[in-house]
Formats: C-alpha cells, sequence, structure tokens
C-alpha cells in the first residue's frame, strides 16, 4: 500500500460499519445522501495529495521507507515541520470552502500525543506499539478520528464516583484477557468518525487511583463489533429555499460512539490502568489539537472579515467611521491568531522527543478567538443589518409576481446587484449560525480547560514576577519564605 487516492479512500468505508442518523441505519455512508456531504468533505484531503499544486504540502517521503506518506503521520522534527503542516491545514481548509477535512489531521494529533505519551511513561511496549501503529497508518493512508471526549454524565464527579447514576459515563476497561482489553463506555461530538477508517480512544481528564480502569487509550478500526455510532443531522444543506451556489456544499457530522463491550488486542492498547498519564495524555493531544483549531479557524475569519467588509461595501457603509472600526477589530482578531499560530510553532516546545506548539502560546491563541467569536459576529450582525434574517427566499426571487419588488427595493449601492446582495445576506446567515458559534466555543475544550493550561504553564512566570515584586519592594524575608 502507499498513500490513497479518493476513490480508494470511498472504497474503504463500505465495511459493515454500524451507523445511525435521523432515526435509521445507514448502509454505505458513502452512498447516503446526507453522509455523503461529509465523506466529499473529508475526501479533499486525498485529492490534495494528488493535486500537482498541493502535493509538496500534502505529502513528504518517509526517511525510514523512502516511500511518500502523508504530511500529517510524519513525525515532526522542528519548527519546520510544525509550520509546514499548519500551513497544509490552512491551505486545505482555504481550498475546501473553509470546512477542514479533518481527515487525518485530529488523527495525528491523537497519533503524536499518544506518542509523546509513551516516551514520558518510558514503557518499551508502549512506545513500541505506537511506533508500530503509526506506521500502519502511513502504509495505508488511513484516515482516523480523535475520541477524547467522554458523556461524562455528572461533569463534577470522578469517573469512578458511586454517586455518578452508572458506571459507564467515560470509557473503561471491563475485562482484560489473553487478547487484549475489553472496553464499554461511550464518546461524544467525536468529528467526522462516521466516515473515518480508525477510531483512536484516549481519556478526557485526569484519573486517581480509584479511576485507573478508565485510564484507558487505543485504537480500532471503525467496523470494530461492538462499535455503534449515531451522528447528529448535518445543520446546513443549499434546499430551495436558498440562492443555489455553483460550488459543493462542504459539512461535517460529529458522532456519539458507544463502545459495547469491545475487544480490542493488545497490539492496539497505549495506556490500561496508568492512570498518573492520563493528564499528560490530555495535555499533550490538547496543545496539538488546539493548533489544529487555530490553523482551521484562520480561513473561517478570514470569511468572515471578507463577508463583512463586502456588505459594507454593498450597503454603501465602508467608508463610515464606526464601520471601519469594526472591520478593523475584525482584522484585529484575524491577524492575532494568524501571528499566534505561527508564533507557537517557532517557539516550539519539546515532550516526549517530539517538537510541538508551544503550549502556553497555543492555549492563549484558542482562548482568544473562541472568547471573541461572538463579538466578531456581533459587528458582522450590525454591519449587515436586519435583512440577514428578513430577506425573501430564493422561491420569491424566482416568482415574477415578487421579482420585480424584490429587485427594485431590496437593492444597496448603486452597481451592486440585488441578487449578489442577497446572495452574501445567505452566506452570511450561514456563516454566522449557532454551529459556528459552538463549535468555536467547544471544539478543542472549553473556554475554562485553556484557561486552566494557560495558569498551570505561566506558573513558572507568574512565580519569578512574584519574586522581582518582592525584591523591588525591599522585602528580603518574604522572597526568602516563597
Ligand atoms: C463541533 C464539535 C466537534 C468536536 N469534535 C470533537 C472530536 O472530534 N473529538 C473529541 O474528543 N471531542 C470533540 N469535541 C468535544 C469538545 O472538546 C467538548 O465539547 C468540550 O470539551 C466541552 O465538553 P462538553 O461538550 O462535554 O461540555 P461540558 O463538559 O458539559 O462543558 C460545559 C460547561 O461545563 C464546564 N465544566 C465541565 N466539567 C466541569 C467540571 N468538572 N468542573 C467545572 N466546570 C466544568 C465547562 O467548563 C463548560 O463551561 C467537539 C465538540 C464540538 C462542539
Amino acid at each position: 500500500m502507499g498513500l490513497k487516492t479518493a476513490a480508494e479512500y470511498r472504497q474503504s468505508l463500505r465495511d459493515g460499519r454500524v451507523v445511525y442518523l435521523n432515526g435509521g441505519q445507514v448502509e454505505d455512508v458513502t452512498a447516503h445522501p446526507a453522509l455523503r456531504v461529509g465523506v466529499d468533505t473529508a475526501a479533499f484531503d486525498y485529492e490534495m495529495a494528488e493535486m500537482p499544486e498541493y502535493r509538496d504540502l500534502a505529502v513528504v517521503t518517509d526517511e525510514k521507507t523512502g516511500e511518500p506518506i502523508s504530511r500529517y503521520y510524519y513525525t515532526p522534527k522542528n519548527s519546520g515541520d510544525l509550520l509546514k503542516r499548519h500551513e497544509l491545514m490552512v491551505t486545505g481548509t482555504r481550498a475546501n470552502q473553509g470546512i477542514v477535512p479533518f481527515t487525518k489531521d485530529i488523527g495525528a494529533d491523537s497519533m503524536n500525543a499518544v506518542s509523546m505519551t509513551a516516551q514520558m511513561m518510558g514503557k518499551k511496549e508502549y512506545v513500541e506499539r505506537a511506533e508500530n501503529f503509526r506506521a500502519y497508518l502511513q502504509k495505508n493512508d488511513l484516515s482516523m478520528a480523535g475520541a477524547m471526549t467522554d458523556v461524562k454524565g455528572n461533569r463534577v464527579l470522578r469517573p469512578s464516583d458511586p454517586r455518578q447514576a452508572h458506571p459507564d459515563y467515560y470509557v473503561r476497561i471491563v475485562d482484560r484477557n489473553r487478547d487484549g482489553i475489553v472496553v464499554r463506555g461511550a464518546k461524544v461530538h467525536i468529528t467526522a468518525a462516521a466516515y473515518f477508517n480508525e477510531l483512536l480512544i484516549m481519556p478526557c481528564r485526569n484519573m486517581s487511583e480509584a479511576d485507573a480502569d478508565y485510564a484507558v487509550s487505543f485504537a480500532i478500526p471503525a467496523n470494530t463489533k461492538g462499535v455503534v455510532q449515531i451522528c447528529h443531522p448535518f445543520h446546513y444543506q443549499i434546499g430551495a429555499d436558498n440562492f443555489p451556489v455553483d460550488i459543493p456544499v462542504r459539512n461535517h457530522t460529529d458522532s456519539m460512539i458507544i463502545f459495547d463491550d469491545v475487544l480490542v488486542p493488545w497490539d492496539r492498547v497505549f495506556l490500561a490502568g496508568e492512570w498518573e498519564f492520563a493528564m499528560p495524555l490530555v495535555y499533550n493531544f490538547a496543545t496539538l489539537h488546539r493548533h489544529t483549531g487555530c490553523s482551521y479557524h484562520i480561513p473561517i475569519l478570514e470569511i468572515l472579515v471578507g463577508m463583512a467588509q463586502a456588505i459594507a461595501e454593498y450597503n454603501g457603509i465602508d467608508r463610515v467611521s464606526h464601520i471601519r472600526e469594526q472591520i478593523t477589530d475584525l482584522a484585529i482578531q484575524l491577524q492575532t491568531l494568524k501571528s499566534l499560530s505561527k508564533a507557537s510553532c517557532l517557539d516550539y516546545e519539546i515532550y516526549g522527543g517530539i517538537p510541538i506548539p508551544n503550549r502556553t502560546v497555543t492555549n492563549i491563541a484558542k482562548y482568544n478567538y473562541a472568547n471573541s467569536w461572538h463579538n466578531c459576529t456581533k459587528l458582522i450582525q450590525d454591519i449587515a443589518g436586519g435583512l440577514l434574517i428578513t430577506a425573501p427566499t430564493y422561491r420569491d426571487w424566482q416568482n415574477p409576481k415578487t421579482r420585480g419588488y424584490i429587485e427594485k427595493y431590496l437593492g444597496g449601492k448603486a452597481g451592486i446587484s440585488t441578487e449578489d446582495r442577497l446572495r452574501m445576506f445567505q452566506i452570511i446567515r450561514h456563516a454566522l449560525s449557532a454551529e459556528s458559534e459552538v463549535v468555536a466555543i467547544h471544539a478543542e475544550g472549553s473556554l475554562a480547560a485553556q484557561r486552566m493550561m494557560i495558569l498551570v504553564e505561566a506558573m513558572g512566570d507568574i512565580q519569578e514576577c512574584k519574586q522581582w515584586a518582592i525584591g523591588l519592594a525591599g522585602s528580603k524575608k518574604a522572597a526568602a519564605d516563597t
């Protein structure tokens, strides 16, 4: 095997996996009218590797085998590698209508986090398993989901706390035998898992000794016996009410994945009871995946900035001072995200022998865009005006009895067609959906999760600042005591 074509990727999904959507079981995810949108969105990663203009970005030569492999599964060696991967995600999302293909990036984040944690544990068998699994992913060019988020039940209770309504709110080991471990539980919000080949499972929080059975990480093919996926409906489809667009619709669904006593062979197990390493694994994955979040949010933010400027011009208000202020605010957000994403690669850190984007900078970058997302959407809503939600539909546009009125009265600045203006409202309405706001806030971890990591990472600096302040105050005793 080597690199897969997009057609081979589609074929690989016809494997008997158990997937439900909208109340029914999906026989073939590549043929289902809704899920096919997700498959096409993901397939773009494979298409990029076949397109001459993206080939150098998407593909690298494996030093060990001399074979071409996906850049995602290449173990980064330096900041140049981190920057290239960042560029791949930004470019891939731009070229895929503003939706990240997701096919291997989250899987690679999980794979790297598992490799780093295995090295940090110093357990030879885990290091070997991780590297063997990476070689398998490289050789077979597999798509892979990263499944960290448990359903959790009562959030403030530990997984093993008897006050939880049942013991399966976090994925756990229910049996160990000669062949492997048997796992039970459910993960939720797992992006695109319905049309990926492999699932890499990790714990989602720190664990205590009592939670040892919940400290579990493993990888299994998506069609493994006992794995059931329930997807949410696609929130956006171009229907008869919308102006048709001549570019394919891109989108993803996310799965709740149930592990109904699933047997995982030992060579696919990366953590099984080493509860002290649950948190390092979470931290490693969180940093890598938040950097992925920053990368794919750059094109999303670029589109918002572009829409804000376009509708301001269409409405003739682009030179008005408060509108220019609002566009400036949006530009500041975009440039901050771009700069921090790059800075985190340049100022990289090494954990478990693998360079990763700077933890503090990455978490600040993710926190900053997530925390300001609603403000960005507010600015665009203000610039665009109420037609964002009150505009007539494409069906009214097509109706000869109403078209003339719409064309005459819903125009903006002279020289801009009413149709172009209505089309712009349509894509802004889609871009400002509640879905995109929830993605910004929760995907890659809630706001508090980033703040927690920022404080932990910054505490060394904070203590040094405190010592300086104490020294400046002349309090020698206090300085010595701290
Ligand atoms: C579109 C989308 C895609 C996603 N894709 C993936 C994916 O591919 N893989 C994956 O693993 N995850 C994925 N996620 C999950 C994402 O990481 C979680 O949504 C996020 O971590 C929040 O978890 P939650 O949704 O369970 O919300 P909750 O954990 O219920 O959070 C809600 C609020 O409760 C607070 N809270 C939670 N627990 C505690 C506590 N113990 N103490 C105090 N406060 C607490 C949080 O800070 C937050 O304010 C995705 C999420 C979304 C929305």
